[in-house]
């Protein structure tokens, strides 16, 4: 995004931007270009980095393997010692363990006991199995055809000293961690935690533990959505429940646009009388506020408050938890410093009609399965209503209907977005 440009004068450049009936593609798009790294790194121990960023490429500080070595337990010779047609009988040296290498240069003629992992001395360029070979007198039998070079893994054949092991912008996963380990790397310069702050708005809401008048009830979103974030490493900034005040509300996202990089807050996003996300993010930043051509979560709003990026969910706490994955979640991706693919779909076959108007994209719930002709089979987890929880609890998957789609027959094919390790 350009920066002399505000958000709303880019929103305006983009074809189709129509703020009363916003396509996911375009929203996404929009937020994408408006979120960029949050520029600060810390050092942290290895077995401490897992599922954080790295800051900068990280190169190799040595050839890996350091030394050629023996990829079977076997002998070593060198090929040229070897008859191509007959087999060849060589004196034993000695032996090559892991971790105890031959001492010395191989003597011409001669063949070494060798096991997995163990360095191949000068001399030797070949590794013949142990299960090919006979062995007595301290001499070593080896069958014709043996390939020069086999068995052998070759210095630096993996990674090259100065070259990158892991590129800057890698969330690091188990196999990083392994092969940071194996160059010696003890710790690792990573992106600081991002810093999210959710709050949940409405006069109704009460937390879990206190007791419930008629019309009240428990704030759920907060605690989904926090776990949403968490589940990408952040830190989480808990700001509790806010009454359906104006001054209440904008004191709690004054604080949050001070500390956090990211502030998230759900509820109070239409334009009933309760609502007052609207006129006072508008005093506090800039902020769009959108009605998406989706189902569930109308209402989303983005923008900035002071430093911090800014959304505004829907209150219901499936359309929340939907918005989350499908806008906030590959936003703050990008402020992490790390990619944000569009996410893999599946597709699999429906075992529901599922009603659809098009022009919109609509995300449903539902499980899946392999069924006995062993293709995947999507099934809905119960009622769709943006309120229903338990429906979003049991569901393993959301279906996902494009804009264009129509209704979707039991046995036709839809797309699907697995939900695993996302919620
Ligand atoms: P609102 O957008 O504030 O009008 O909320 C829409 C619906 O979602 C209402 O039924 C709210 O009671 C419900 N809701 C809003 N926030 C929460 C929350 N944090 N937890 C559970 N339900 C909520
Ligand atoms: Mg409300």
């Amino acid at each position: 995004m350009t920066a002399t440009l505000t958000l709303q004068q880019h929103a305006e450049r983009l074809p189709g931007y129509d703020p009363g009936n916003l396509s996911v593609e375009l929203a996404r798009r929009l937020i994408l270009d408006a979120c960029i790294t949050v520029p600060a790194n810390e050092p942290v121990a290895l077995a401490q980095a897992l599922d954080r960023v790295l800051a900068a490429d990280l190169p190799s500080p040595i050839d890996v393997p350091a030394h050629d070595n023996a990829a079977m337990d076997g002998f070593a010779c060198a090929s040229s010692a070897l008859n191509r047609n007959v087999t060849t009988t060589l004196p034993l040296a000695g032996r090559s363990v892991a971790g105890r290498p031959f001492d010395g240069p191989l003597p011409t003629g001669h063949a070494l006991r060798i096991t997995t992992g163990a360095v191949l001395p000068t001399g030797a360029d070949t590794v013949v199995m142990q299960e090919d070979c006979q062995v007595g007198d301290g001499r070593v039998t080896v069958p014709a055809g043996v390939i020069a070079g086999s068995h052998c893994r070759l210095r630096g054949e993996d990674l090259r000293a100065g070259h990158a092991a892991l590129p800057a912008g890698r969330r690091l996963n188990a196999a990083d961690l392994g092969l940071a380990a194996s160059l010696g790397i003890t710790t690792l310069t990573v992106r600081r935690r991002l810093r999210v702050a959710c709050l949940s708005t409405g006069d109704e809401l009460r937390a879990p533990g206190e007791a419930l008048a008629i019309g009240q009830i428990y704030d759920s979103n907060r605690f989904a959505l926090g776990a949403l974030a968490t589940r990408l490493g952040v830190e989480l900034i808990d700001l509790g429940v806010v009454a359906d005040r104006r001054d209440r509300l904008e004191g709690v996202l004054q604080q949050a646009s001070r500390e956090a990089d990211v502030v998230l807050s759900s509820g109070g996003m239409s334009v009933g009388e309760a609502d007052f996300t609207r006129p006072v993010t508008a005093a506090m930043g800039e902020v769009l506020f959108w009605r998406m051509a989706m189902r569930p979560g109308r209402p989303l709003a983005f923008g900035r408050l002071g430093g911090a990026t800014y959304f505004g969910l829907p209150g219901n706490p499936v359309a929340a938890m939907v918005s989350f994955c499908v806008f906030v979640r590959p936003a703050l991706l990008r402020l992490m410093g790390t990619r944000c693919d569009e996410p893999l779909l599946l597709r699999a076959r429906s075992a529901d009609t599922l009603r659809k108007k098009p022009g919109r994209t609509e995300f449903q719930r539902a499980t899946l399965r392999r069924a006995a002709d062993g293709s995947l089979e999507a099934r809905l987890t119960g009622d769709q209503g943006s309120g229903l929880l338990s429906s979003m609890s049991q569901a393993d998957c959301l279906l996902v209907l494009h804009p264009d789609q129509q209704t979707v027959l039991a046995g036709e094919p839809v797309d699907v977005l697995p939900l695993h390790g996302i919620v």
